[in-house]
């Protein structure tokens, strides 16, 4: 059998359930945003995630400075996604030898620069050769109070369904990047938005303080494929509503030049890198309010948790039959 068949989650379940047996009590393993580590008389969290060139990056597109920038910034999205501070981070790289010093200094500037933003100590990691590919896997520690992580699973029907910024920009960006038009201020602009994601490390944290916030995560995939993970989790189903997708005017100058869809970039792009959580019905209208005041910037509803019947699709009011294109797939 071929890996495509089955996909990367398909891969994930054919083992994940036999380490559930293993888990200490109050831990959480595979299947969120981080594990779960209870410790003392707080949480720690734990993501991993790696970047293999050509697969993620593509060494000659991108440089090495927002390389090293980019493969924080996506653990630190994950850790933001629980509600977490990030307090350590490990770096593992195996290395082909065409890649210079001067290169991997580079990575590492950028690498120390959003370090160094969140207070965030290299704690350690490891060196390798490589054949052939620059591989970059990185693992990001988190601490949160006891039982305030946002998981998956808690979100309930009703819920409206939020998003931390416009969606799309990132895969429009990675559009710019492999046509080479840059140097439109629309396009550049959405090019830095693909290279220099902003985890919402901040956002995330004082998200995950309000009892309003039923359940988080980030994307990473596009809303399409990570919504999926929440109703899975949370055995709900849910509508998004395509009007109310929030896309910038830069993004929509854009697929209007370019003749893309915007709202398939929105959907079904990935790598925003913004957090998409449920919030309680009758709270959004407060908690939108208090968030504009801390971050001076707005929470944006898309659409809401139904009982069941997955993820449905409507606009101008009406169902959609078909859904938008599905979520990247690392190995299709
Ligand atoms: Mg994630």
């Amino acid at each position: 059998m071929k890996l495509s068949e089955i996909g990367e989650f398909g891969f994930i379940e054919r083992f994940a359930h036999r380490f559930e047996d293993l888990l200490a009590p109050n831990a959480m393993g595979i299947g969120d945003d981080c594990a779960i580590l209870p410790a003392g008389d707080h949480d720690l969290v734990i993501t991993t995630d790696m970047l293999v060139e050509d697969i993620h990056f593509i060494r000659e597109k991108m440089s090495a400075r927002d390389l090293g920038h980019k493969a924080l910034a996506v653990n630190l999205s994950d850790v933001a996604a629980m509600g977490a501070r990030p307090t350590g981070s490990f770096l593992s790289i195996a290395i082909p030898s065409d890649v210079p010093v001067e290169y991997l200094d580079e990575l590492m500037e950028g690498y120390h620069e959003l370090s160094a933003q969140h207070q965030l100590p290299l704690m350690g990691g490891d060196t390798t050769r490589s054949p052939q590919k620059l591989v970059l896997n990185i693992s990001v520690i988190g601490t949160i109070a006891k039982g305030q992580a946002r998981l998956r699973s808690g979100a309930q029907v009703g819920d409206h369904l939020v998003v931390t910024s416009t969606l799309g920009d990132s895969a429009a960006g990675l559009q710019v990047l492999l046509n080479d038009w840059q140097g439109q201020a629309d396009s550049d602009w959405l090019l830095q938005r693909h290279l220099r994601p902003q985890a919402h490390v901040a956002q995330g944290q004082w998200l995950a303080q309000h009892k309003s916030v039923h359940a988080m995560m980030d994307v990473s995939d596009g809303i399409a494929s990570d919504l999926q993970h929440i109703l899975k989790a949370s055995k709900k189903g849910a509508h998004i509503d395509l009007d109310q997708l929030p896309l910038s005017p830069q993004l929509q100058a854009f697929s209007r030049a370019r003749k893309m869809d915007a709202h398939e970039l929105a959907t079904s792009g990935g790598e925003d890198y913004c957090l998409l959580l449920t919030v309680a019905g009758e709270q959004l209208p407060k908690l939108r309010e208090a968030y504009k005041k801390e971050f001076g910037e707005d929470l944006y509803p898309i659409g809401h948790i139904t009982e069941a019947g997955g993820l449905q699709w409507q606009q101008a009011g009406k169902l959609l039959k078909q859904a938008p294109r599905g979520g990247f797939n690392h190995f299709v």
